[in-house]
């Protein structure tokens, strides 16, 4: 993208409303823009993100053997009265009536849809288990909208829903999805820990959030430290097979949130390795039996002919707010410093001085070897207005190239996260940057 023609806003005053760092940044660094309480357009930058975020879902879910389907953002009330949260919902659903004027509302969550589609085709238990997800935007219309896309009211969600036989083979499905999430959150860059959590209102006895330390997050949170330590990549590099190990040890140490958190264990606990912090949650994942199927009608028959309520659980990520979780995790007084692995580009390449042949040409060459897949900034700025941008906006390599170098074939080639800068000839840049991405 040559910024000569983008719209890249950026703004260069810190925005009066925002309380914390990732809003002001998402803000500044142009990837939104609220357009009413709680509700946020995503501009190009931010929308490269989000979509980054999103696909890293989509392959670990798929890699976990769930399906892709995609449900419908508005929904009609009886499917919610048959499940009888209609009323339990209460002010958080967007209520709405068609011009029959029968009642619709805007889908906070999933699980009656889910259930009614499952159920309309699943006959036998060889139709179990099953796992189907969707990335959809939901609408909850929070008391506080706040922290700009962190508590939104209208936010992107994963949400998966597994479908089993019997309590064995859901807790089976339940921990496919909990090392699914962990490969996930790691995968962005972020260290989210698994926590013993409260069911709420979806009822169940097992749960866990997924939480990412902050000191702006709105969860208290218990820890083992051990838990900070582990590296879940390396631990489990193809994310297949058998998830019990993985699961085992995550489950071994105390983790838990205010709600769960219990005195007794905790106490067991030496004193150097508690932890207490406060943290974002960004999954948070139920297994919560025959709620839903229950109360909805959803039975197969089994494999001696009587008819059995599939087992269900929930899971759900929270793919908008993970975008500001990511930028809460790693920022500086300059700006944003994207992982390599959900950065809007991974390259600006600054031409310090457009119009220069030298310089046109050595950055339309490293432009033309990322096969556009960079920020070009050709504009006529000064340099230190480029160098502040491409912080700001935290593109983890920056190009810079100056007449000096250009007359070398010399690049300047930056790293956002250490400062760290080297000179190299183009095609060693190139190679350098392609070893992170
Ligand atoms: P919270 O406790 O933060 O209100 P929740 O428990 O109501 O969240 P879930 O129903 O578990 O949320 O939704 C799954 C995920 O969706 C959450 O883990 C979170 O990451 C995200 N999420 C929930 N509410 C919001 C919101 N208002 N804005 C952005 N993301 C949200
Ligand atoms: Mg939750």
């Amino acid at each position: 993208m040559r910024l000569s023609r983008a719209f890249l806003p950026t703004l260069k005053e810190t925005p009066a409303e925002a309380q914390i760092a990732s809003h002001r940044l998402m803000l500044r660094a142009g990837l939104i823009r609220q357009t009413s309480a709680g509700i946020y357009a995503w501009l190009p930058l931010g929308q490269r993100v989000l979509r980054k975020v999103a696909e890293i879902v989509r392959q670990e879910q798929d890699r976990a053997g769930a399906q892709e389907i995609l449900m419908p953002t508005i929904q009609s009330a009886d499917l919610w009265k048959e499940s009888g949260r209609y009323d339990d919902y209460g002010k958080e659903m967007l209520r709405i009536r068609d011009r029959g004027d029968r009642e619709m509302l805007y889908g906070p969550t999933n699980e009656e849809m889910v259930t009614d589609i499952f159920k309309s085709y699943a006959k036998s238990y060889r139709d179990l288990p099953r796992n189907l997800y969707h990335i959809q935007w939901k609408f909850r219309d929070e008391i506080r909208p706040r922290f700009g896309v962190m508590r939104g009211r209208e936010f992107l969600m994963k949400d998966a829903y597994s479908f089993d036989l019997d309590a064995a083979s859901a807790r089976e499905s339940y921990r496919r999805m909990f090392r699914a999430y962990l490969r996930t959150f790691a995968r962005m860059g972020l260290k989210a820990i698994p926590m013993q959590a409260d069911t709420g209102p979806i009822g169940g006895d097992l749960s866990h959030e997924f939480i990412i330390l902050a000191e702006t997050g709105e969860s208290v949170v218990y820890l083992h430290k051990d838990l900070l330590e582990f590296d879940v990549l390396s631990a489990d590099p193809d994310g297949t097979g058998d998830p019990s190990p993985v699961v085992d040890f995550w489950t071994s140490r105390y983790a838990a949130t205010d709600e769960k958190h219990d005195e007794a264990a905790w106490d067991a606990i030496p004193a150097d390795s508690q932890v207490t912090a406060r943290g974002i949650e960004v999954g948070h994942i139920f297994y919560f039996g025959t709620k839903y199927s229950g109360a909805m009608g959803l039975r197969v028959s089994g494999p001696d002919g009587t008819p059995v309520t599939p087992e269900m659980g929930s899971y759900g990520i929270g793919v908008s707010r993970l975008v500001a979780a990511i930028i809460e995790a790693g920022h500086d007084d300059d700006g944003i410093i994207w992982p390599d692995a959900v950065a809007p580009y991974p390259l600006a390449i600054l031409n310090l001085k457009p119009g220069d042949a030298g310089t046109d040409n050595l950055a339309e060459r490293l432009y033309a070897g990322m096969g556009g897949d960079a920020v070009l900034d050709d504009r006529p700025e000064r340099a230190g207005a480029k160098f502040a941008d491409a912080d700001l906006i935290g593109y983890p390599w920056q190009a810079i190239i100056g007449p000096r170098g250009a007359a070398n074939g010399i690049v300047e080639l930056k790293r956002r996260a250490t400062g760290e800068r080297v000179e190299l000839s183009l095609d060693d840049a190139l190679a350098r940057i392609r070893a992170t991405t």
